[in-house]
């Protein structure tokens, strides 16, 4: 017999699998011995076999209904009896944070009848009536279905009517009448009564909790965060513990550190009597935590005394949610917390020295993404004017877009490409899509725990919360600061690092982190933290890391940024420009020496590219690859010159004889599908003297550089290679200008011939392959195009996003590998080319070569280095060290 249910008592952090976060963390501090309210978890795996078969797997309700009488016997009441009711809340949590994403029901056992006891009891009858009102409004909500719109608008109704400036200023008398206006709303709504029976309360709030795990909010925050869809989510029952109980009750949540910056010392905000959700709702603006010290200084002292506690257990920043009932304090909820980049690494490198974690626990808790965010520019606050308003730094970065005032209009701006600042008095969980397609979030109020805050810190969002002085008019879609009125549409700038917002546009700067990879300064302690992870991931890593580059200054940065090599120097680039004319020379040669006579005009062009990037990678590896794309990719548009010819003609002119050749040529070569077409080494292997030229070109470079004392250290790659015999052929050609090139100058140019793996074929012939190379590089944006038969080109647009939608793909194959597939064949070459060539060079440039998951990958699947863009390089480094732990 499956277990379906867990007292906290028996769980630990370790059980997040099964009993969600929340409830892992819940049973982790019971055994610490914080005070927890008693409760249990119903497990994820209740949850799966309900969202499976659509009914309640057997045995649960029993296996609650015996828990909640143990809980029951040992508070000595019974849930929702008349007099003093036992209440509890019914909370999901699953096993990675979801914040806000799913529901929670507070309250549950509160009736007609047992409000009454809840008043008397506690001597308190607003309390009461507060109590059954919030139970009303969310199991109204989330259980029944009815628009939580509805009741707010009730809410503010009566808040009017009464002349009450905030819900504190409702009366018992208001709050009754509130409860019966829900009801009614209720009534209405579904044809349905609230139900009175706290033992069917309870029951359709797990059920709910269960649903709430594919409702549209989450299912949508789980798609951005790569969270599989199946796993479930726990459902945590747990004693009501009041914090709306009057001025000595109250709610709060608290940080163990500064989660924007992960500066050491208490931060959280506290509400004064009032219910946990009421804080990150932003209901009321709250008070920061250090004001708790004089409000109860005795539950202060004990929170501070508790989170320290929880810091050293977790050895991480936590975050807490707590709540104080009429001055006992209570622990509700803890996680190893939710941080911006910048303080992941702070916190680290503080944790590394103080000997709480080890350098490599340390490198685990940082990331790439963590790290190119740091690189990303900052405003330059020199150059900017008066800030509009400040608020909090809830997340960090700088961000520009025009202002929109509800998600609605964010998703539809941003599908057009235009960039949108998502401005609110505060966020709710509604507002997700818009704080997605926003570039920033600006909220009018709440703190660093608010809504905003918190769901913009996990996306690594720009967002500055509680800017008090503007006032947000949704309606007339503007807002107001001081004299200023800011209309929808208005362009603003975001900073989220300093909590300033700029009218207009503000000019960028490099970021301090940029700035060490550029130039080695060291300006800010944030520097040292990256520099420390830096250090530790170059010195655990297996995998080394080079730097696509076709040109000298790419090559230097490269180098600066700890580029080891060139992984892929492409030459295409080096036919563009005003070297143009010479290439459709080329092309358009109708004798040899006509041909010959563009070609050697091109090769100093190339020898002097070449030989300015082997000198800024010297001493290092620089993988030269031959031309790869289609001719015609060098030549004018079709269209536009049949249009160049037409008119001509309709002006009684004869048309340039140059023109009218391009486009025979243009004609000749036309091709419909130029991806599969005559490019990579079949052109070479057609276009007589190119590839000669192109190597003649990179050995005189490397004859020059020795010469002048240098150590130049080309590699020839082959691209599109299908068949040992292509490569046969052109590596035959290759050697001979080698050898020629040597002769002649006397110096001896020892170039390794290798080729690209980007073709299925050529992945599964890659034991025949590796007799001819000398390295494999696998070109994963090919390899992926012609594994899954589609042109990236294309397909992106078209229906990629329908894709993502339906789940088919959790990301672009284009972004992150596809293991099962593209990353099956690139095993299969590692296997078979190495066991063809023990120690063959195996080597990824392409896009993913800079992506965290897809270096974790080639770390696995043994390649040697990966090969990406130089400002990828530090990412790569760092992700190539954390996949070696
Ligand atoms: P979320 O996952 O959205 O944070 P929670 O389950 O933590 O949802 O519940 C929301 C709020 O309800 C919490 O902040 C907490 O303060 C309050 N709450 C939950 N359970 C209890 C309880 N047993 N007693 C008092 N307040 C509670
Ligand atoms: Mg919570
Ligand atoms: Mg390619």
């Amino acid at each position: 017999m499956v277990q379906y249910v867990y007292e906290f008592s028996e769980g630990d952090r370790n059980m997040a699998g099964l009993l969600g976060g929340k409830g892992a963390n819940l049973a982790e501090m019971t055994r610490m011995g914080l005070p927890v309210p008693p409760g249990f978890t119903v497990t994820t795996e209740a949850c799966r076999a309900f969202l499976t078969t659509g009914a309640e797997p057997t045995g649960l309700a029993l296996e609650v209904s015996d828990h909640l009488t143990t809980l029951e016997q040992a508070a000595g009441r019974r849930l929702g009896q008349r007099d003093e009711p036992l209440l509890l809340s019914v909370r999901s949590g699953a096993r990675f944070s979801m914040p806000g994403m799913m529901e929670t029901i507070l309250d549950i056992g509160l009736n007609d009848d047992s409000v009454l006891g809840l008043a008397k009891s506690s001597g308190n009858e607003r309390f009461a009536w507060d109590s059954y009102r919030r139970l009303v409004q969310m199991f109204g909500s989330t259980v029944m279905g009815v628009d939580s719109a509805r009741f707010e608008n009730a809410m503010a109704r009566l808040k009017e009517a009464r002349g009450a400036a905030d819900d504190l200023q409702l009366d018992a008398t208001d709050l009754s009448r509130l409860v019966e206006a829900y009801k009614e709303l209720i009534r209405q709504e579904t044809g349905e009564d609230f139900p009175q029976a706290p033992a069917e309360q309870l029951r359709r709030a797990i059920l709910a909790v269960f649903e709430s795990w594919n409702g549209e909010r989450a299912r949508l925050y789980r798609r951005r965060e790569h969270i599989p869809d199946d796993l479930g989510t726990a459902v945590n029952l747990q004693r009501m513990v009041f914090g709306n109980l009057g001025s000595d009750s109250g709610s709060g949540v608290a940080f163990t550190r500064d989660p924007a910056t992960g500066r050491r010392g208490l931060y959280g905000d506290y509400l004064p009597n009032a219910q946990g959700e009421d804080v990150v709702a932003g209901i009321r603006n709250t008070v920061a935590l250090t004001d708790l010290e004089h409000l109860d200084p005795r539950s202060y002292a004990q929170l501070c005394g508790h989170l320290r506690t929880l810091e050293n257990h977790y050895r991480d920043l936590c975050d807490i949610e707590f709540t104080i009932e009429r001055g006992t304090l209570w622990m509700l909820q803890t996680r190893v917390g939710k941080r911006t980049a910048e303080a992941a690494f702070a916190i680290a490198a503080e944790l590394v020295d103080e000997d709480l974690i080890t350098p490599d626990e340390g490198l685990a808790r940082v990331s790439g993404d963590g790290l190119a965010r740091l690189m990303f520019p900052r405003f330059d606050t020199s150059a900017v004017g008066d800030a509009l308003a400040h608020g909090i730094p809830a997340s960090p970065g700088a961000a520009v877009g025009a202002v929109v005032f509800d998600s609605a209009e964010a998703v539809r701006r941003a599908s057009t490409g235009e960039k949108v600042v998502l401005v609110r008095q505060e966020t709710t969980p509604d507002d997700l899509p818009g704080m997605v397609a926003a570039q920033a979030v600006l909220t009018s109020r709440g703190g660093k725990t608010s809504h905003a805050a918190v769901v913009a810190r996990g996306m690594g969002k720009v967002c500055v919360c509680g800017a008090e002085e503007i006032t947000v008019d949704t309606q007339k879609r503007r807002f107001r600061v001081g004299d200023t009125i800011v209309e929808e549409g208005t362009v603003i700038s975001v900073d989220g690092s300093e909590g300033t917002v700029y009218s207009g546009a503000a000019p960028l700067v490099d970021s301090a982190v940029m700035r060490y990879f550029e130039t080695g300064e060291r300006s800010a302690g944030l520097v040292d933290a990256v520099v420390g992870a830096m250090q530790q991931a170059d010195g655990v890593r297996r995998l080394g890391v080079r730097a696509n580059a076709d040109n000298p200054e790419d090559a230097a940065r490269a180098r600066r940024f700890g580029a080891e090599g060139i992984g892929l120097c492409r030459t295409e680039h080096m036919f563009l420009g005003d070297r143009r004319q010479l290439v459709e020379a080329m092309i358009l040669a109708r004798a040899d020496a006509e041909r010959e006579r563009a070609l050697d005009a091109l090769l100093p062009l190339q020898r002097r590219d070449f030989v300015g990037i082997l000198a800024a990678m010297d001493g290092l590896p620089v993988t030269v690859r031959l031309l790869d794309p289609p001719l015609h990719e060098f030549l004018p548009d079709r269209t536009e010159l049949a249009v160049r010819i037409a008119a001509a003609e309709a002006h009684g002119k004869a048309p340039s004889t140059h023109d009218a050749e391009l486009l025979d040529a243009v004609n000749r070569m036309h091709e419909e599908n130029p991806m599969l077409g005559l490019r990579g080494v079949r052109l070479g292997l057609v276009a007589p003297g190119l590839i000669a030229m192109q190597v003649r070109a990179i050995a005189e470079a490397v004859v020059e550089r020795k010469r002048a004392g240098g150590d130049p250290r080309a590699e020839i790659m082959v691209p599109l290679i299908d068949t040992v015999e292509e490569l046969r052929l052109v590596r035959e050609e290759i050697e001979r200008v080698l050898a020629e090139v040597s002769k002649v100058t006397g110096v001896l140019v020892d170039c390794p011939v290798g080729t690209m793996i980007e073709l299925p074929r050529a992945a599964l012939t890659a034991g025949r392959i590796a007799q001819e190379a000398q390295f494999f590089s696998f070109g994963t944006n090919d390899l992926t195009q012609t594994t899954w038969g589609f042109s990236r080109d294309d397909v992106e647009a078209a229906f990629f996003s329908a894709y993502l939608d339906k789940g088919i793909f959790k990301v672009s194959p284009f972004e992150t590998i596809d293991r099962e597939g593209v990353g099956r064949l690139v095993e299969i070459a590692v296997a078979e080319g190495r066991a063809a060539r023990p120690g063959l060079k195996i080597g990824v440039c392409g896009e993913h070569g800079g992506d965290p998951d897809s270096v974790h990958f080639f770390h696995s699947a043994g390649l040697d280095y990966v090969s990406c863009s130089p400002f990828r390089v530090p990412v790569a480094r760092l992700e190539a060290g954390r996949a070696a732990l």
